[in-house]
Formats: structure tokens, C-alpha cells, sequence
């Protein structure tokens, strides 16, 4: 991939922590099938990014306007910044509701 975000890198590690809940790793097929969090998975972010990026091309080129590389690199950070702070969102309610639950076992 020609313009991969920074972002893409923190969302892959993300996938390595276990759910806080089920002790399994965070892979977009768990977070959607047991909570409902749709997250893509890798092969077809990185298409849609690549998708994005050509687009963004096409039309720097439409404009005639000089191909910004960070430019494309910033806007996949951004869609890619969403998914992490959907997953980074359940993580904290997951965490809150078990800390909610070990004070109400105690
Ligand atoms: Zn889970």
C-alpha cells in the first residue's frame, strides 16, 4: 500500500488485545459478531483506502492541482482513526461495566 497512515499500524495492534469480556483476540469478526461493532477487516480497509487514494489522485489531477501525498495520507488517518476510536469506545465501556461488577460482587 502506497499510502498507508500511521493509523493503520495502531489499529493492527489493537486487533492483538484480548476482549476484555471474552478473552479472545479483538478481531473485527469478534467485535462484530459477538458486539455488534463493525470495524472492516485489513484486506478490505487497505482496498478501501487504496480506493480512496486513486480517487483523491484522479481528482489533484482533475484540478490540476500538485499531487499531495500527505494530504491522501492524512484522510485514510482520519477514516482509519474512526474504527480505533469505536474499538478504543467499547473498550473503555467494557472496562467500566466489569470494575461495576467486581464492586458489586465485593
Ligand atoms: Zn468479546
Amino acid at each position: 500500500m502506497k499510502f498507508a497512515p500511521a493509523e493503520l499500524i495502531q489499529l493492527i495492534n489493537l486487533a492483538n488485545h484480548l476482549c476484555p469480556m471474552c478473552k479472545v483476540p479483538l478481531s473485527n469478526s469478534h467485535l462484530s459478531l459477538r458486539h455488534s461493532i463493525v470495524v472492516p477487516n485489513l484486506v478490505d480497509l487497505i482496498k478501501t483506502l487504496d480506493h480512496d487514494s486513486k480517487l483523491s489522485i484522479a481528482n489533484m489531477k482533475r484540478n490540476r492541482t500538485p499531487i499531495e501525498r500527505s494530504e491522501i495520507i492524512k484522510n485514510a488517518g482520519f477514516k482509519v482513526g474512526e474504527y480505533i476510536n469505536k474499538i478504543h469506545s467499547f473498550l473503555q465501556i467494557e472496562k467500566f461495566k466489569l470494575k461495576g461488577d467486581k464492586r458489586a460482587n465485593s
